[in-house]
């Protein structure tokens, strides 16, 4: 459920007509929900009472200032992965407690930083970055809370580019050398082992990949522990899919991930982390365009909009589907007209959607392509010299911009001419 409806024919963000935001800021724009964004935090805390949990958004979904700041005020934990985003994390007010650091590659002065500034724990994926994170934490006279990322070998069944739990992928240690690990860890000083981290991938739709693997953690768990490990705490990472196609089957809600969560590690008594991203943000988000031109080509109509690939890049990098709908509804009994939808960027990869159905529109109109909450804002770029597009904040009928479009000159001068030129 989402908080952008149509109300007498015009699409809303909450009590907010999507048309006065177009005259306020300009299109194209992101405008975020927050009843969105806060109603999916809750399901994910409700999903785990009953545990010792925290729920830690993964901020690379969507790593706004505002709504990282709304993310701490509701009481939630963070994953960030580099050292920009730990950097956010804080000055959004989240505490280092409150502070996970997963990734595979991170580099001394990152982790660095974090066991200066406070952290959570480390999300350690592979004995090499044990070792150096050992060295830190010992030049520092520190100690290092860490977790293992295991690498359960399920198969997530989501696209290849976003499947990180199987043997291949570059992400964590082997499920099978993890007892040799945390031996090693074990000996380390300035290293506290106190659980196991697991991240099988994103936009999961079923949850049987989610049970097979925390299965896994938990038999290895039991092995830990009788090993001597003081094994208290279970980070199981992020992944549950959300709904892009509405006409599709919907993924599994929080309640039942939750259900999966008690009925596969439960009874273990850990401290349970998890690391929602696209499931809090994407659904809360859309981005609103619009129609440029209206070109017929041969054998099909090409809409052209005034966003493209790089202000949202999933359809060009994952073959990924939106819903794009117009912003005003079309009139009852409008015969649907197939689009090829396009931005104005100088490749064919540009490209949203192929002969996709829609009610017709012409030039000046605002269409919207939903559930774009999450891997939107953040992935983009100023590809062709096109500004990063404004995001904006809606609670009930108040809406702030929360970035603001670059002006050119504001661009221009990020770069800088040697003396020599
Ligand atoms: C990407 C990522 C997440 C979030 O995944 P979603 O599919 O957005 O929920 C969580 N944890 C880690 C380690 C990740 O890399």
């Amino acid at each position: 459920m989402d908080h952008f409806l149509y109300r007498d024919g015009i699409l809303h963000a909450e009590d907010v007509p999507l048309p006065d935001i177009a005259a306020a800021v300009g299109t194209p724009f992101y405008v975020y929900s927050t009843a969105t964004l806060t109603r999916h935090y809750w399901l994910f805390d409700e999903a785990l009472v009953g545990l010792d949990h925290l729920v830690c958004y993964a901020m690379k979904a969507n790593s706004n200032q505002a709504i990282l700041k709304l993310m701490a005020g509701l009481g939630a934990g963070v994953d960030v992965v580099s050292g920009g985003e730990y950097a956010r994390a804080r000055a959004a007010g989240f505490s280092g407690e409150r502070i996970v650091f997963s990734g595979v590659g991170k580099t001394a002065s990152e982790m660095h930083a974090a066991l200066i500034g406070g952290i959570r724990q480390f999300n350690v994926e592979s004995e090499p970055e044990m070792r150096a994170l050992s060295e830190i934490a010992v030049s520092l006279g520190l100690t290092a809370p860490v977790t293992v990322r295991v690498n359960p070998d399920v198969d997530a069944r989501t696209h290849e580019k976003i499947a990180t739990g199987k043997s291949e992928n570059k992400f964590g240690i082997p499920i099978g050398r993890a007892r040799e690990v945390y031996a090693e860890a074990a000996a380390l000083p300035g290293i506290e082992v106190v659980g196991i981290d697991v991240h099988i991938g994103s936009q999961l739709t079923d949850l049987d990949p989610f049970r097979e693997a925390y299965l896994k953690v938990a038999a290895l768990t039991r092995q830990l522990r009788a090993d001597g490990h003081d094994i208290r705490r279970l980070d199981l990472g992020g992944g549950l899919g959300i709904p892009y196609e509405r006409s599709n089957l919907a993924p599994p809600l929080p309640t039942e991930y939750g259900a999966v969560v008690h009925e596969t590690v439960g009874d273990l008594g850990c401290e349970i982390e998890i690391e929602p991203g696209r499931l809090i943000a994407g659904n809360a988000g859309i981005l609103v365009s619009s129609v440029i031109y209206v070109k017929s080509g041969e054998g099909r109509d090409f809409l052209i909009l005034d966003s493209a690939m790089n202000d949202l890049i999933r359809p060009a990098m994952y073959g990924a589907y939106h819903d794009i709908v117009p912003v005003v509804e079309a009139a009852p009994g409008a015969e649907p007209h197939p689009y090829d939808i396009v931005g104005p960027v100088c490749e064919s990869g540009d490209t949203f959607a192929k002969a996709r159905s829609m009610p017709p529109v012409a030039a000046g109109d605002l269409v919207a392509f939903r559930s774009a909450g999450a891997y939107g804002a953040v992935m983009s770029s100023e590809y062709n010299s096109r500004p990063l597009i404004p995001e904006v904040l809606v609670q009930g009928d108040q809406h702030a911009v929360i970035r603001p479009r670059p002006t050119f000159d504001e661009m221009i001068n990020r770069d800088t001419i040697p003396e020599w030129l």
